[in-house]
């Protein structure tokens, strides 16, 4: 700072010893007249540096610092570091908040932050879409004008966020939300939404499926149950009534059995742990035993017939295609009245092997047709249990057949017959 100074006051104090010397040569009036002029000078070029730096001021980048000599060139090369740190610091800040929107925007879940009038104060992208949100449009909005279920409302203001609230989307019908607020920093609040829709059809369809299971289990149940206590209360046990009684409870402890056993292969279908072991499969002598099955099946009673025009061997599982077939079929023999037709077929649709079975069956009407592969989708109950379905047949061929990558395609008319075809890509031709 001291040579700051010196360096300030040594124009001054050099044409101070000039005009000195001017006044020992010529006169005081001359002299007076030189630190007059020379005065003027250095505040003229003091008032251009001024100006120089007034005008860079107001649109201060590096390039355009001006260039000065003496203490002036000081003055600039400090304010020139100055900005550069200044845009080291903004590049630094900018980056970082840069990262904290990439972050908040890859959040899983809607996050909108809420000051404490309610109004937002920003938003990711995902609250955007959970509440109808623009977050250019809508920022400094009371979220109360935007978000208008009276739910919302009350939740917000009920100050009790200890259990998250669940209402649907603003504009999303189908979309379940699950809300929770946070308080932070002072009066401010998270306003935090998960997407639950999936999960909630998952938990409906759990409970449907144990509501389901226990049902089918209960009937054959009761039935053994009545029957053995009927046994107990029965004063005449003839061998005859015994038999009798016995033969029916062997029939709902078959059911049972049949729905245990397709409720383990479904389950064992659906395990990750159980990925698709893939061998050659031979598809003649796999035909011919569902072929055999459903005749027995049938017992006499139907009209079969088996067309193999496809391909010799199909890269897959035999067990589980055996298993697939087999309900095909078993379903037409079960829902083909007396003298009719079942055709089994196995050939090329183009170049992608398919296995149809065809009744002169009782049909379904088209708008049962999507929803028959759903576990326990039955068209008629009684007609199903009579015939000892379980409901879980198409569901089992629904899973073998996405094993294989394969398409289950439902043709029918109610009264004249149905096709199933199994449609496999090309690429399981062995
Ligand atoms: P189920 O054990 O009841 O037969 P499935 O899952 O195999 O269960 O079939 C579901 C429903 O689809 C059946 O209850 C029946 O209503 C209908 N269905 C299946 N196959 C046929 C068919 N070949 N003809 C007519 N209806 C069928």
């Amino acid at each position: 700072m001291p040579d700051f100074w010196i360096r300030v006051s040594l124009p001054i104090l050099y044409s101070a010893l000039a005009a000195l010397l001017v006044w020992a040569i010529f006169s005081a009036v001359y002299a007076l007249s030189f630190m007059v002029l020379v005065l003027l000078m250095l505040i003229a070029y003091r008032a251009r540096q001024l100006y120089k730096l007034v005008r860079w001021l107001n649109d201060a980048r590096l390039e355009t610092v001006p260039e000065a000599g003496g203490v002036w060139d000081e003055v600039f090369v400090s304010l020139y570091r100055m900005v550069k740190r200044h845009n080291l610091t903004k590049k630094e800040l900018a980056d970082e908040l840069q990262h904290i929107e990439q972050a908040t925007a890859a959040f899983p879940e809607g996050v909108a932050s809420l000051n404490e009038l309610n109004r937002i104060e920003w938003c990711n992208p995902l609250a955007e879409l959970h509440f109808g949100l623009n977050a250019q449009r809508d920022i400094q909005q009371d979220i109360t004008y935007l978000v208008r279920q009276p739910e919302f409302f009350e939740y917000l203001h009920a100050g009790e966020f200890a259990e998250p609230l669940v209402m649907k989307a603003a504009r999303h019908d189908e979309m379940l939300l699950s809300i929770v607020l946070v308080p932070y920093g002072g009066n401010k609040r998270l306003l935090i939404s998960r997407d639950i829709t999936q999960l909630e059809r998952i938990e409906t369809m759990r409970r449907d499926f144990v509501a389901n299971v226990s049902h089918e289990m209960r009937t054959p149940l009761t039935v053994v149950n009545g029957f053995v206590e009927n046994l107990q209360d029965m004063d005449d046990l003839s061998h005859e009534n015994i038999q009798r009684a016995l033969q029916l409870m062997a029939g709902q402890t078959r059911r049972m059995d049949h729905l245990v056993s397709d409720l383990l292969t479904l389950s064992r279908l659906e395990s990750d742990d159980h990925p698709l072991q893939a061998e050659m499969v031979d598809m003649q002598s796999l035909l011919d035993e569902v072929y055999r099955d459903g005749q027995m099946l049938s017992a006499g009673r139907h009209q079969h017939s088996l067309d193999v025009t496809g391909v010799a061997r199909l890269l897959g599982n035999r067990d589980e295609l055996r298993s697939a077939f087999g309900n095909l079929v078993s379903n037409a023999v079960r829902y083909t009245p007396e003298g009719g037709t079942i055709k089994l077929r196995w050939d090329l649709r183009g170049d992608k092997p398919v296995f149809s079975v065809k009744d002169s069956g009782i049909g379904v009407e088209a708008q049962h047709i999507p929803r028959l592969t759903e576990r326990f989708y039955r068209v008629d109950r009684s007609r199903s249990r009579e015939t000892g379905g379980t409901g879980l047949g198409l569901a089992i061929v629904k899973h073998i057949a996405l094993r294989h990558q394969a398409r289950l395609e439902i043709v029918s008319e109610e009264g004249s017959g149905s096709t199933f075809s199994l449609v496999f890509p090309e690429k399981r031709v062995a």
